[in-house]
């Protein structure tokens, strides 16, 4: 019985000393990474839903959280000039503006039209006797053509007015809009 007492209390001895020895870098961590362990999200919260984004012309899909920064190397390759696969550092509110429509109408989809334009390309679109300013702000990597499925081009027209951002074309023919962030001003094509 009392050799039963003996290793009782060596075992409880051990136990605090062993929670009394532990080095202090090994506290130190163990305290720090509980911390941590409260700044990870709560479970059960819901993700930021996302806005697929198609660019009509390079075929690629990005997919965005509505309200986040995008990089801007993301941002210049996917509104990259699909002709000549150059980039150029693009306008970064553009993404914005179809984000910003996208959550307006509750899509999780928006079609890219055209992005940056090489002025080559942009040349060879007037040469066809396509509806392109010689001085596309496309040229310029400040303006985005773009239409959210489902949504009106004129509903998706006048949110692009309330925006007051720049530039707005109005192609109701084509089913799209023109955004830039030029001077207001107002057209229409086809
Ligand atoms: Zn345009």
């Amino acid at each position: 019985m009392k050799a039963l007492f003996a290793v009782l209390a060596l075992i409880l001895l051990h136990s605090v000393a062993r929670a009394d020895d532990r080095p202090k870098k090994d506290r130190a961590w163990a305290e720090k990474s509980a911390k941590h362990r409260r700044d990870v999200p709560t479970a059960g919260r819901r993700p930021a839903k996302l806005v697929n984004l198609y660019n009509t012309w390079t075929h690629e899909w990005i997919a965005l959280e509505p309200t986040a920064k995008v990089p801007t190397e993301v941002t210049n390759r996917f509104l990259r000039d699909h002709y000549t696969s150059a980039s150029i550092a693009m306008e970064p509110k553009l993404l914005g503006f179809v984000l910003a429509a996208a959550t307006h109408f509750r899509s999780d989809t928006a079609m890219i039209v055209s992005g940056f334009r090489h002025p080559k390309f942009n040349l060879i679109l007037r040469k066809k006797g396509h509806q392109v300013a010689r001085d596309s702000h496309h040229t310029k990597g400040d303006a985005v053509d773009f239409y959210i499925p489902k949504v009106t081009t004129q509903a998706l027209h006048a949110w692009a007015k309330d925006q007051k951002a720049g530039g707005l074309g109005l192609y109701l023919d084509s089913g799209f809009i023109h955004m830039d962030t030029g001077p207001i001003r107002f057209w229409s094509g086809e």
